[in-house]
């Protein structure tokens, strides 16, 4: 068995992780990550749609609602720096049915609180105009939402972590203990245990945070949230829609809806979905075709169903079960649960990739 000292350890190479991980680095801070794959961010963080959250679904005093809009910006000024490919698209949010529009009143009400630029309500004349397959009685059009190519973001964050930092891949985090206010690590290496004594802790593991939590001696258990599984399915087309735009449904209580997201090659996919599992799998269920194809009549109602075929998944790791309600993003540090140095992140699903560079920051600020 090996011991090493080292500044900060952080559990997880997702975009979460190394945002906060690079930050540390930033600061000439020694930082390992700890990454059980075999390369980064191929969880959560490769299973999204992708997209540069503009903010304005989250209610005003959530972390999600304090995050996303700075995020927003700071995603755009990173990318131009570091030559990121992404695109700035810009989306509509659309009313499908007269019902629906006190819910976009609802939302643009929202954007304003949390500080979006640039929203603004739309005629079901102009979107047709921009986009002419869909249709919809009412919409809003948000400026700054758009899209990312999320490995590159990804490979520029360890770039910069690796300036006074590393990361290690195979490497599962076991447990930890705290002794003398250093956190004792235990990680398993390709069959080898070896320890890793650290200043400071933390818990970027994303769905599996929840199990990390309870593997760190000094985390007092009755703080641990308990994490549902929602998964996400998509289902995609080949044919370019000639669409250039994110087209959003009315959000519901687990989602943003089944949503036109693009990649960065401008190819059209739809989703995700919710389907609630026990155990995380990434599975894409042919029999759900159907119901995507009678969501995406609603807001393009010529959309031929032979084009859409299987797509992929995500998870996201929702802190309410079905029908609780809203879940929001739970940072812990010392100040809640007392243990020296150690900062849990619970529940970090949309707008988390959006996120990650002020979540990176007040991380940092938190320990400093
Ligand atoms: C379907 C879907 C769509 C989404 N769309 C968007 C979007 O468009 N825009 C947006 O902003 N956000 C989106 N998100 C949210 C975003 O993808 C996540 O918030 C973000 O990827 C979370 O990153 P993370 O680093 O916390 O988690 P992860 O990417 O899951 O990384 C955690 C890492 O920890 C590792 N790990 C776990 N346990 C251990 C252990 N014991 N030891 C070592 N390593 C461990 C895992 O292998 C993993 O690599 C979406 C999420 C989903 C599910």
């Amino acid at each position: 068995m090996n011991n090493n000292f080292i500044d900060v350890l952080v559990i997880g190479g997702g975009v979460v992780g190394l945002a906060i991980a690079k930050t540390f680095a930033a600061e000439k801070r020694d930082v390992l990550v700890v990454e059980r794959e075999n390369t980064f961010g191929s969880v959560t963080s490769s299973r999204n749609s992708g997209v540069i959250h503009a903010g304005v679904y989250y209610d005003q005093d959530s972390l999600k609602a304090k995050f996303c809009a700075p995020g927003n910006k700071r995603i755009y000024e990173y990318c131009n720096k570091f030559r990121i490919p992404h695109f700035n698209t810009g989306k509509f949010i659309v009313a499908c049915s007269k019902d629906e529009i006190p819910k976009l009143d609802e939302i643009y009400e929202k954007a304003g609180d949390n500080g979006v630029e640039g929203i603004k309500r739309v005629t079901r004349d102009y979107v047709s105009q921009v986009e002419p397959l869909v249709e919809c009685e009412e919409g809003l059009f948000v400026p700054s939402s758009g899209i990312v190519d999320q490995a590159s973001l990804m490979r520029s964050y360890l770039g910069e972590l690796e300036l006074s930092g590393s990361i290690a891949y195979n490497s599962k985090f076991i447990k930890s203990e705290l002794k003398n206010n250093v956190h004792v690590s235990t990680v398993l290496n390709e069959g080898n245990e070896i320890k890793i004594e650290s200043s400071i802790l933390i818990n970027a593991a994303g769905l599996y945070a929840e199990d990390v939590a309870k593997s760190i001696s000094s985390m007092d258990k009755t703080l641990i949230p308990k994490t549902y599984f929602a998964k996400g399915n998509y289902f995609e087309t080949s044919k370019d829609l000639n669409i250039r735009h994110l087209i959003y449904p009315i959000p519901n209580e687990a989602s943003l809806g089944l949503h036109l997201g693009l990649d960065i090659g401008m190819q059209v996919r739809f989703g995700p979905d919710v389907e609630w599992i026990d155990e995380i799998n990434y599975d894409v269920d042919e029999n759900r075709l159907e119901s995507f194809y009678n969501d995406i009549r609603k807001y393009i109602p010529t959309f031929d169903k032979g084009l859409l075929k299987k797509g992929y998944s995500g998870v996201r790791p929702k802190l309410k079960n079905r029908g609780e309600g809203k879940s929001d993003f739970i940072i812990q540090g010392e100040e809640i649960h007392k243990s020296k140095n150690l900062i849990n992140l619970f529940g970090i699903e949309s707008p988390g990739l959006t996120s990650s560079l002020v979540l990176g920051e007040h991380i940092v600020e938190l320990v400093s």
